[in-house]
């Protein structure tokens, strides 16, 4: 199947046609197509069943955008906070923020005082927006950063406003706004939209700038029909997708939430996982579209209280953010009993966020499968020379997509970037003949052995195979003979045993022997961050 050309000079192009590029905002792509949508339900909370119709959240955005600018004076380019889980006021803010010129940065709603006020100072935002938990942290992380702002605060279940705020409703939900004022607001498809934060896995969070056009031309590569893994909304029907990825992170926000507004489905939200909220909102609201990351992906496999009526209604599954086992797709397909797609996505904040994708259909679940459109890929060496085919080395990504830069830092922003465009995304892979790309591991978490390079992923593969082992870690420790060699963070399955010989012994069986593990240590849960990305430095710590 030649579905993807590697170019003589090592450039493997996307097998799916290109997508134009609109001169866009972000507002204006998800109301584009919403008259043929306008009545139905936009956003509905799971639990409290709070929702918004298409029609609600266009004019209330842009109530709240007319009030950001008249009444806080917010103008373009200024920064606008969001701090609170998933719900459908989140839509609002973003949207009626954007609609306001401002840029967003989100904030992940279970930070603590000093990791909200580390964002605070990074990205300076004129207003920041909480429900009454997240405002608590808000007010703290404020106070550290020295800075006195306007809050703004969804009232809780109770009804009531913390205090010293000012009501998002009030200025949301109010009647004969005059909207006249946004007709100032310049915003171009060049300017920044969202000042997401980096997960933090390798370092700490750095603010990446992603501009209108990058995430209005990855909402259309996904549009795609050779793509398309959702059915588009008719007069008589309207595919539902399940939100319990977080709108913070930019897979929740852009895929997710944006995504899926902009194709006017039904998106269903959940504040956070929990396994019984989750499995009732999956079956309740017979769930069509699932975005998921691989802890997610091993839920779904492996809980018994997941079954064929859970997952009946299911079109398609997207796993991303973290390499996954395909060990734990099955489990998922041998759950259901009908045709389903799960369609393996790749990202990065950087690339606003999708950058491959399987083709839906497709069983090769352990690959992130073809450059979506618009993108190209390329596979180098440590000196940046170009690879070819099934040769393992850094990916390249150039595309529309690729963010400006990292907000006030010119030096990380280029030590990324080369000359000609393409994006180091500092994950380690290789591309097949056809096109297909394997990611290995992040190259900055490969274990030196010696000489020799180990990515944990892989290990982390052999180890869940084993059949005793529910969930596994892989990290180096330093040795004075070896440099480094693995070691292996083990969770059991429920009611199995398991001792630390039989785990080195199985995996010794079936890898080279410098990548054997060395050492074994049992854990109750993994460390893994809310977009499902194994902590190894937290590992490394214990
Ligand atoms: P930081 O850059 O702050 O350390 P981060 O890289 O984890 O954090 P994100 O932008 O959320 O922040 O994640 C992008 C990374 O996630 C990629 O570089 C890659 O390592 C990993 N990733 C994403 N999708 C996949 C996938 N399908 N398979 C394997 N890894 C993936
Ligand atoms: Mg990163």
């Amino acid at each position: 199947r030649e579905l993807s050309a590697w170019t003589p000079d090592k450039i493997v192009k996307s097998p799916h046609k290109d997508v134009d590029i609109p001169s866009r905002t972000v507002p204006e792509q998800i109301w584009e197509n919403m008259e043929r949508w306008v009545d139905r339900t936009a956003i509905e909370c799971a639990i409290t069943k709070q929702s918004y119709t298409y029609h609600q959240i266009y004019k209330y955005s842009r109530n709240f955008a007319a009030k950001l600018r008249t009444q806080l004076k917010i103008r373009d380019g200024d920064v606008v906070c969001i701090m609170m889980p998933n719900c459908p006021d989140f839509a609002v803010a973003v949207l009626g923020a954007l609609e306001a010129g401002a840029e967003v940065t989100t904030v992940n709603p279970i930070y603590t005082a000093h990791e909200v006020q580390r964002q605070i100072t990074l990205s300076d935002p004129k207003v920041v927006i909480g429900i009454p938990e997240t405002i608590t942290i808000l007010k703290e992380a404020l106070a550290l950063a020295k800075k006195d702002l306007p809050i703004i605060a969804i009232k809780g279940v109770d009804g009531v406003l913390p205090p010293g705020t000012i009501s998002f409703h009030e200025f949301a939900l109010a009647d004969n706004v005059d909207h006249s004022v946004l007709k100032e607001v310049r915003r171009k498809s060049e300017d920044v939209a969202f000042l997401p934060y980096s997960s933090g896995t390798t370092g700490l969070p750095k603010g990446v700038e992603l501009v209108h056009r990058n995430i209005v031309v990855n909402l259309l590569q996904q549009n795609v029909d050779t793509i398309r893994h959702y059915d588009e909304t008719t007069k008589s029907s309207q595919d539902v997708a399940l939100a319990v990825l977080p709108f913070y992170h930019i897979y929740g926000l852009s895929i997710v939430l944006l995504h899926k507004l902009s194709v006017g489905l039904k998106v269903v939200t959940l504040p956070k996982f929990q396994p019984n909220t989750f499995t009732a909102a999956l079956k309740e609201h017979k769930t069509n579209v699932l975005c998921a990351a691989p802890p997610l992906i091993l839920f779904l496999g492996s809980h018994p209280g997941i079954t064929n009526e859970h997952l009946a209604f299911i079109k398609t599954i997207t796993s991303g953010a973290a390499p996954l086992p395909r060990k734990d797709v099955v489990s998922v397909f041998d759950k259901v009993k009908h045709k389903m797609n799960f369609l393996q996505v790749y990202g990065l904040t950087e690339t606003a966020p999708l950058a491959t994708a399987m083709l839906p259909g497709s069983e090769e679940y352990s690959t992130a499968g073809y450059a979506i459109s618009n993108t190209e890929l390329r596979i180098v060496d440590s000196a940046l020379k170009p690879l070819g085919p099934k040769e393992v080395g850094e990916l390249l990504i150039r595309g529309p997509q690729v963010m400006k830069g990292y907000r006030n830092n010119p030096e990380a922003t280029k030590k990324c970037m080369t000359e000609d465009g393409w994006f180091q995304t500092g994950d380690l892979a290789s591309i097949d003949t056809d096109g297909t790309v394997t990611i290995a591991d992040r190259l900055k978490e490969l274990i030196k052995v010696k000489g020799y390079q180990v990515p944990p992923a892989e290990l982390e593969n052999v180890l869940k195979e084993h059949p005793d082992v529910l969930d596994a870690a892989v990290i180096g420790v330093p040795d004075t003979r070896m440099g480094e060699v693995p070691k292996a963070f083990i969770v059991l399955r429920e009611g199995h045993r398991a001792d630390a010989n039989s785990i080195t012994t199985f995996v010794s069986k079936r890898v080279a022997e410098y990548k054997r593990i060395k050492e074994v240590r049992f854990l109750n849960e993994l460390p893994k961050n809310p977009s499902g990305k194994i902590l190894r430095r937290v590992l490394k710590e214990l």
